[in-house]
């Protein structure tokens, strides 16, 4: 993960966003908006292969990490690769929270806690409307 000035390789106005995204993604991914719980697609999706970026297609989470935290939203112990995402403090809401961002377009993923399962400890909670799922034999 790398929290620094951010160098995305694609940058789109938000104009172009609104045209290719579909409304509940551009909401939660250039908006930082979040899915109700237990609503999304992916909340309770159990098939074998890779999250990539509703966004840009960059692959994102291996379902091989993913697990059922109980908040209601896809729930990842790790990304398939540091660099695939970045970060970026939130202090929305009053608290103070680590966003997860797609490293290669900037999309809003959702949130980061260090509250996880083994083996990292850490959960990464991700809106279902930000991702795509490709099954592994398919790629
Ligand atoms: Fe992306």
């Amino acid at each position: 993960m790398t929290e620094k000035e951010y160098d995305f390789q694609i940058n789109r106005s938000e104009e172009e966003w609104k045209e290719i995204l579909d409304e509940e993604t551009y909401r939660i991914t250039r908006q930082c908006g979040t899915e109700p719980p237990f609503s999304g697609k992916y909340n309770d999706h159990k098939e074998d292969g890779i999250y990539v970026c509703a966004a840009c297609g960059s692959d994102l989470f291996d379902s091989q990490t993913k697990y059922d935290s109980g908040s209601g939203w896809p729930s990842f112990t790790d990304a398939v690769d540091e660099n695939r995402v970045a970060t970026r403090e939130d202090r929305s809401l009053g608290r103070v929270r680590t966003e997860i961002l797609c490293a290669t377009c900037g999309a809003h993923l959702g949130h980061v806690f260090p509250d996880g399962p083994p083996p990292t400890g850490m959960r990464f909670c991700i809106n279902s409307a930000a991702l795509d799922f490709k099954a592994r034999q398919e790629r």
